[in-house]
């Protein structure tokens, strides 16, 4: 490809804006029309409730951090009736709910009926309960010109059993996915680009499922023990001509999470594969520290495939803010959203720069910072399909489907697992898309295009 000799500082500022409205304005207007959602008006209107008021919005917060620890829905019921309590004037329906939840039958009917709203709200978040089940959707989507990545929900693993059941599921989805889809149809925008072929079947992991042992205070043993559960799946993707993602979490977990990946990477048994990549996040006022670690690596990395950079603003804001004023802490996340808009935009140029180095994912559902990373990437000399932008499920289907229609390589992120497991994400994705500053939030609530595409 040609665009690794251009100097980055050579990009022409106005022109740069120049291009980022042109393609954000190209974009929206590829946007399918929402009138075709009528389902979506109804899922907006759940949104604003949530948003409307802090204390409910903080007791969904700690609803998310038990829920995955919830075995029933009686027990389920319980647990939101117990933090709902908490809101002092609970909006009716909430009164309502909170009555009937103090018997058992009560709390069985308040659970189903909990159940039966999060179905609906998660057939929005996840594709399905199971790989099995998911594989007419990830095909689905493939036909419409869309890749994905297969993220198995399930977050909390505090036992040696719960991180074999995870490390197995991971493994059972690997092989379904690579044994499918050889009879999808061709679709050479999603499956190659200057560096080679980019496999059909892609999963996301998750670190701290493989092990219940990852600990800032001792990360060696958490290391050690994922390690255990990493390599086999990495084998056995590197059989299957499958790709493994590790996304990032927490911050307390990163330095392990970095150092696993970046050393599993580099022993012998996987130079030649399988395809891999990690997660940068640009909230983290040290990205760009942690990026020019990745780079080097990946520049002296003797692996045959490039490694997938995926840079997000990152999914852990609220935590981190509020686990640094506990402690006392200096910050570790950009307060100003701006400033980290700002800090993803140069992250994309540096990454974009890097190729051929690492493959280039921008995963944002913020149509200013797609517009950026698809106008820097032709500026720096670059073809359209050596950038890969990605959404998540539910959260990102307009912006996919615009992009795919615009000839990009778009991957679509596709949780899978059950109601109780599923419950967790689809509250932190509730709530992060109800937040004030939210990219989506302020389109929902009609920002002008200019406006949406102005630099941050
Ligand atoms: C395909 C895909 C995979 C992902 N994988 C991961 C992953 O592995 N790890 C992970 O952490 N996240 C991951 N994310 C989530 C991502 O980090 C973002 O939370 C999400 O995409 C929202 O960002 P945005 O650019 O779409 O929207 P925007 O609305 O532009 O940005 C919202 C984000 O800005 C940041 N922010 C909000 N308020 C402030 C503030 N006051 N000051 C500074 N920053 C603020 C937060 O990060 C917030 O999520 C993934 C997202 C996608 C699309």
């Amino acid at each position: 490809m040609t665009g690794v000799s251009v100097d980055p500082a050579s990009i022409d500022r106005d022109e740069l804006e120049r291009h980022i409205r042109e393609i954000g304005g190209e974009l929206a207007a590829a946007f399918p029309s929402s009138a075709r959602h009528p389902m979506r008006a109804l899922d907006a209107r759940a949104m604003d409730f949530a948003s409307s008021d802090q204390q409910l919005k903080a007791a969904l917060f700690r609803f998310v951090d038990v829920t995955p620890a919830c075995r029933s829905l009686d027990d389920l019921a319980r647990h939101l009736r117990d933090l709902l309590e908490e809101v002092p004037e609970a909006p009716p329906p909430i009164a309502a709910a909170m009555r009937i939840a103090h018997t058992r039958a009560g709390r069985t009917a308040l659970g189903a009926a909990a159940a039966a709203g999060v179905k609906h709200m998660a057939h929005r978040f996840i594709v399905a309960e199971s790989p099995a089940e998911a594989l007419a959707g990830l095909r689905a989507l493939w036909d419409r010109g869309v890749a994905s990545s297969v993220d198995l929900l399930g977050e909390a693993t505090v036992t040696e059993p719960e991180a074999d059941h995870y490390a197995n599921r991971c493994d059972e989805a690997l092989e379904q996915i690579a044994t499918a889809s050889p009879r999808w149809a061709s679709r050479p925008t999603l499956e190659a680009d200057s560096s080679g072929p980019i496999p059909r079947a892609n999963v996301s992991v998750k670190i701290s499922a493989l092990t219940p042992l990852l600990r800032a205070d001792a990360p060696e043993r958490g290391r050690r023990d994922a390690a255990g559960r990493l390599r086999p799946l990495l084998r056995h993707a590197r059989e299957l001509g499958a790709h493994v993602h590790i996304d990032m979490e927490s911050l307390d977990s990163r330095e392990a999470v970095l150092e696993l990946v970046l050393e599993l990477l580099i022993e012998p048994e996987f130079l030649e594969g399988p395809s891999a990549g990690l997660v940068l996040q640009a909230y983290l006022r040290d990205s760009p520290d942690q990026a020019a670690r990745i780079l080097e690596w990946a520049r002296t990395s003797p692996r045959s495939s490039p490694l997938q950079v995926r840079l997000v603003k990152g999914a852990y804001w609220d935590h981190e803010l509020v686990q640094a004023r506990q402690h006392g802490w200096p910050t570790p996340v950009f307060e100003v959203k701006a400033e980290c808009d700002r800090n993803f935009e140069e992250l994309t140029v540096r990454l974009l720069q890097s190729r051929p180095a690492v493959r280039v994912a921008i995963a944002s559902h913020n149509l200013r910072s797609v517009a950026n990373a698809i106008a820097a990437s032709r500026m720096l000399g670059g073809e359209d399909r050596d950038l890969e932008l990605q959404v998540l499920r539910g959260l990102g289907d307009e912006l996919q489907d615009a992009l795919a229609s615009l000839g990009m390589r778009v991957r679509t992120y596709c949780p899978v697992g059950d109601l109780v497991a599923g419950m967790a994400y689809l509250v932190r994705r509730l709530l992060e898309n109800t937040s004030n500053e939210s990219f989506l939030s302020e389109q929902a609530r009609g920002t002008p295009l200019e406006v949406l595409l102005a630099a941050p």
